[in-house]
């Protein structure tokens, strides 16, 4: 299913994030969380690519299995940094082929030692995969910029450009502020943004994970949530309880303020998604017979 289509149906979405194993990692594990994720009936999940050192061949193999096994809607990531035509080709129409229908959009993070390609930005691949193919576009959004860009206003400014160029739906960076999401999402529909934005959740599970991620995305901490990781961030079983909590707790408000979705980034750990899912469950489904 499209992810315009997946939009008009189930809106608001339910959906996960897992990446592939590191290279040299095997499948299994990841197939053992995608069977527990599949049991949650998300709407879809989306499979990262080269992210934190995954292994880019797999997420073609991954996505393909949890679109034609498991019959759940697929996105996969795609990033062009450094990239071909012919390179991004290949990969396009293997995913055309297994019946993907959606991709992920993104430039993907500058090395010190990256070439460009045929490539600049995000927009430029979006452009050529609309010309070219029939998936779906989704892209990357920043509630508090990215971090390469000067200003809030600038980064949004691109981010019409990949609206206008083709993206049916945008997922956010994490951020652990809502209020955040909500003055991003009021400014791009001043500008005239107006796809659906789908909210990234990231349950916070320990504190060395929220550490690297708020390094490597910049996202604010609030003060709550510093004292919660001050407090529990030694005992293993606390700072989970208190994660899964403070997602929850994020979700519901999101959910009540009319959110078009979450995207909720698993790390490939279904227990978590699991207990979030649980606690959602009655508030997801009243929505939908409200809806229906
Ligand atoms: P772009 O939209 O191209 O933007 C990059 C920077 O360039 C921004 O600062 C923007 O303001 C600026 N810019 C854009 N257009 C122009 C222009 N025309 N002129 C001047 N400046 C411009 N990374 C992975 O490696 N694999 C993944 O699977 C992955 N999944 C992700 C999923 C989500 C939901 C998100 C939010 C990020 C993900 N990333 C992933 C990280 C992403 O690749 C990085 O954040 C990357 O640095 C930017 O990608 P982008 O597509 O947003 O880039």
């Amino acid at each position: 299913m499209f992810a315009k289509e997946i939009i008009e149906l189930k809106r608001p979405t339910f959906s996960f994030e897992i990446f592939p194993p590191k290279s040299g990692g095997n499948l299994e594990s990841i197939y053992e969380t995608v069977d527990a994720l599949a049991s949650l009936m998300p709407d879809f999940i989306s499979v990262t690519y080269g992210a934190g050192g995954s292994n880019r061949e797999n997420t073609v193999e991954i996505a393909s299995v949890i679109q034609n096994k498991y019959n759940i809607p697929t996105l996969a990531h795609l990033t062009c940094v450094g990239s071909s035509k012919d390179q991004m080709d290949s990969i396009l129409k293997e995913l055309d082929e297994k019946g993907v229908k959606n991709i992920l959009a993104l430039r993907g993070d500058l090395g010190e030692t990256s070439v460009l390609g045929d490539f600049k930005y995000a927009s430029d691949l979006i452009s050529y995969i609309k010309s070219n193919y029939d998936f779906n576009i989704v892209s990357a959004c920043y509630p508090e910029k990215h971090l390469e860009a000067y200003s809030v206003i600038e980064d949004l400014k691109y981010l019409k450009s990949k609206v206008d160029n083709g993206t049916d739906m945008l997922v956010s960076q994490l951020f652990f502020d809502n209020q955040v999401f909500y003055n991003f999402a009021q400014k791009a529909r001043l500008i005239g943004i107006d796809t659906p934005i789908v909210a990234g959740i990231m349950p916070i599970t320990s504190s060395r994970q929220i550490e690297r991620m708020v390094s490597l995305c910049g996202a604010t901490v609030p003060e709550p949530v510093q004292r919660f990781i001050k407090a529990y961030g030694h005992n293993g079983m606390a700072i989970k309880e208190a994660g899964i909590a403070y997602a929850t707790q994020q979700i519901i408000d999101l959910l009540a303020s009319g959110v078009d979705g979450i995207h909720l980034y698993t790390m490939n750990q279904a227990d978590t998604a699991k207990r979030i899912a649980e606690n959602l469950r009655g508030i997801l489904y009243s929505l939908r017979v409200k809806r229906d």
